[in-house]
This record gives C-alpha cells, sequence and structure tokens, in this order.
C-alpha cells in the first residue's frame, strides 16, 4: 500500500517536473528587483510571482540534473541534492491554489521560503563530492568531462539565481520591518548605491565609483580574487620578507564597471588558463572533507564560482597572465542597471543536444610532437 502511494506521487510530481519545465524561467532586471522591494510592491506580490516562478527554475534544472550519467546520478551525495529539489519543488507546489489575500499563506508561503533556503546551504559542496566519489570510482572521460562542466556551470548559475529570489523575499518581508538594520539603504541584497571601493576596502578615490549591484556577490568575486593573488604571491617568494602588493584598479566608462585585480605571482601560461575554471582544477592541496572549519584553498571553486557570479547579471570575469611575471584577472560589471538582468539557464532542445549529441573528432588538426619523416613529401 504504502510502495503504491509513493509510486502514485513520484509519478504525479514527474509530471508537474514536466509541467512547470515547459515555461521559461524569467529573468528579472535590477530594476525590477527594487521595484519588488520599493514602498508601494508587497508580499503578496512577490508570493504571486514566486509561487510560479520558482517552481519554473526549480524543474528546469532538474530536468537536467536526470540527463547526468546514471552513475553520477547514483552516487549518495548528488541523490541528496536531488531529494532536496524534490522536497522544496513540492514545499512551493502547495501554495498553487492558495487565497493569496490572506495573510496566513504569505506569512506560511515566507516560512516555508527560509526552510527551503536552508535546506539548500550546502548544495555546493554535496554536488562537489558527487562528481569527485563519481570521478573516483569510474575515471574520467573527455566527453562525460565536458557535459559535468557544462551542467555545473548551469546548475550552479540556476542556484545563485534561486537563492536570489529567495533572499530578497525573505530579507524585504521575513522580519517585523523592511528594513535591515544592518544595511538600512539595501533593498534587501541590492545597494543602489553599491560603493565598489568600500567592498574592496581600497583606499577611497575622490570620486568614488557606484553601481547598483548585489555586494556580497562582489565580496564574493574580490575576495576570491585576491585569495588566489595572495597565494600565487607567496608561492613565488616563498620565505623572502619582500613581497610585490597585490592592486586593484577600478574603472567606470559608459557600459562598463571593471575591477582589476593585478599580482606579480609569476602568472599561468595561456595553455592553461581555461583549464583554471574548470571545477575539478586546482594545484593547491585537497582539504580534508570533513573538515570543519573552511579551508583556504582546494576546491578549485574559487574561479569558475566567481565568474557564475559576473555573469549573473551580464557581467565576465578573465584572466590575463604575463607568465614569468604576473596575472591580471578582471571583473567586468554593467554599469548601468537597465542592463544587469538575470542571466538563466532553460532547458529546452539545444540544452538537451550538448549531453546527447556524440562528440566527434576535433575539426582542426592535432599537431604532431615529432615533424614527419620528410620522405613522405617527396612524391609531390
Ligand atoms: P579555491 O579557490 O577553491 O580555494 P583554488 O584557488 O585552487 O581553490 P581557483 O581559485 O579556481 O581554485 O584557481 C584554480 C587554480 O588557478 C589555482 O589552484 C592556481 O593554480 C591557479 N591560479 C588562480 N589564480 C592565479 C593567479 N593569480 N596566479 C597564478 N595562478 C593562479
Ligand atoms: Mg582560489
Amino acid at each position: 500500500m504504502r510502495l503504491l502511494r509513493f509510486l502514485r506521487s513520484s509519478l504525479s510530481i514527474g509530471k508537474d517536473i514536466d509541467y512547470y519545465s515547459r515555461f521559461s524561467p524569467s529573468p528579472l532586471s535590477m530594476k525590477q528587483f527594487l521595484d519588488f522591494g520599493s514602498e508601494n510592491a508587497c508580499e503578496k506580490t512577490s508570493f504571486a510571482f514566486l509561487r510560479q516562478e520558482l517552481p519554473v527554475r526549480l524543474a528546469n534544472i532538474m530536468k537536467e540534473i536526470n540527463l547526468l550519467p546514471d552513475n553520477l546520478l547514483r552516487t549518495p551525495s548528488v541523490s541528496l541534492v536531488q531529494s532536496w529539489y524534490m522536497q522544496s519543488f513540492q514545499e512551493i507546489l502547495e501554495f498553487k491554489d492558495k487565497n493569496a489575500d490572506d495573510e496566513k499563506v504569505t506569512y506560511d508561503f515566507t516560512d516555508a521560503v527560509i526552510k527551503i533556503r536552508n535546506r539548500h546551504n550546502d548544495v555546493i559542496p554535496t554536488m562537489a563530492q558527487g562528481v569527485v566519489e563519481y570521478k573516483e570510482t569510474y575515471g574520467t572521460d573527455p566527453v562525460v568531462s565536458q557535459n559535468v562542466q557544462y551542467f555545473l556551470d548551469r546548475f550552479y548559475m540556476s542556484r545563485i539565481s534561486i537563492r536570489m529570489l529567495l533572499n530578497q523575499h525573505t530579507l524585504l518581508f521575513g522580519g517585523k520591518v523592511k528594513v535591515n538594520p544592518a544595511h538600512p539603504k539595501q533593498i534587501g541584497s541590492i545597494d543602489p548605491h553599491c560603493c565598489v571601493s568600500e567592498v574592496i576596502r581600497a583606499k577611497e578615490p575622490d570620486n568614488p565609483v557606484t553601481v547598483v549591484y548585489v555586494p556580497s556577490h562582489l565580496y564574493h568575486m574580490v575576495f576570491e580574487l585576491f585569495k588566489n593573488a595572495m597565494r600565487a604571491t607567496m608561492e613565488l617568494y616563498g620565505d623572502s620578507m619582500d613581497y610585490p602588493p597585490v592592486r586593484a584598479q577600478i574603472a567606470l566608462g559608459s557600459e562598463d564597471l571593471t575591477v582589476k585585480v593585478s599580482d606579480r605571482g609569476g602568472g599561468v601560461p595561456l595553455r592553461k588558463i581555461e583549464r583554471l575554471f574548470t571545477y575539478t582544477y586546482s594545484t593547491a592541496p585537497r582539504p580534508s572533507i570533513d573538515s570543519r572549519a573552511a579551508p583556504l584553498a582546494g576546491y578549485g571553486y574559487g574561479l569558475p564560482i566567481s565568474r557564475l557570479y559576473a555573469r549573473y547579471f551580464q557581467g565576465d570575469l578573465k584572466l590575463y597572465s604575463l607568465e614569468g611575471y604576473g596575472t591580471d584577472a578582471v571583473i567586468y560589471i554593467r554599469a548601468l542597471s537597465t542592463e544587469s538582468i538575470e542571466r538563466l539557464p532553460v532547458y529546452n532542445k539545444s540544452a538537451w543536444k550538448h549531453y546527447k549529441t556524440i562528440h566527434e573528432a576535433d575539426d582542426w588538426c592535432v599537431p604532431s610532437k615529432e615533424p614527419k619523416d620528410m620522405t613522405t613529401f617527396r612524391s609531390f
């Protein structure tokens, strides 16, 4: 009897996921985020939007989780992540037909949102653990690695966006007062006048540069870049007591706000730059999985996740290196809030194809290490 009920409920959740995955997520602009938090916006509007949008974003990415290799899906870590998504998806759907005018309903919804946010706190290390388990058991294969990289970029981006929605809702409507006492000028997690040098803690310039942005996202990116720059410097200069400084520069143009972090830590060869953005590459010693304290380095997630934060609002993050000298890491942020619009993955035919296409041979010649025997060319 219980088994039957279980089967029936998993069948119906499958149908719900199919249904919601057919909608495309609706990307919000900074302006829309700010409007949600303005005087005339209310909990009811946010509730009505989220009870549709959250299942859509969840279902879109859940469809992609299902396309992962079976052996990866079966690892305890990935199964656990998947069960969190199922649970949260169902919890939101419970509000589908509820009356938005009933205060108790919106109150319960905010409660559910907080619970969901907490449930998903450890998604990144848990998913990462699943990938490690999989690679240790089944080894690596370039096609699978490419698919996993493609998936993780989309999966973590989806998570950033969902957390942004959850955070905005709880920060604006979760407490008794709308204003966060620690950051009275912020609209939820957004600062309409985010002072870039203040976040970086750089020397205050004469004309401080401000932008509509999420200070915690900027802080995350800059923190990771400084951490990398300082490690490279320390590793190159070892015990010498004199280290070249790490410098940060901020520039504001009509389209871009750019932050550059420069070090003289010896740089990285061009051949390796792309690899630094993969989720499994790090030259730091791997930290033990169960160490409680947050390790300073070692998962190799610093750059890829920071790049996702930059891209989330249509910016980017790039590394320019002069091997033998040092590295410039550059964060690009949209200067105009009208251009800062969420960049969201959508599950459709082209996404599906990425997982299903058999990767064919490269259409550029592979350079051979040894020069060919020149006698073979004589017949020409
Ligand atoms: P984590 O950031 O997760 O703690 P990590 O620093 O190894 O670990 P990333 O920040 O993604 O991971 O960087 C990946 C690798 O890129 C580093 O291990 C390092 O080898 C190289 N790297 C990154 N930044 C620099 C830099 N400024 N100079 C030289 N090498 C760098
Ligand atoms: Mg790092």
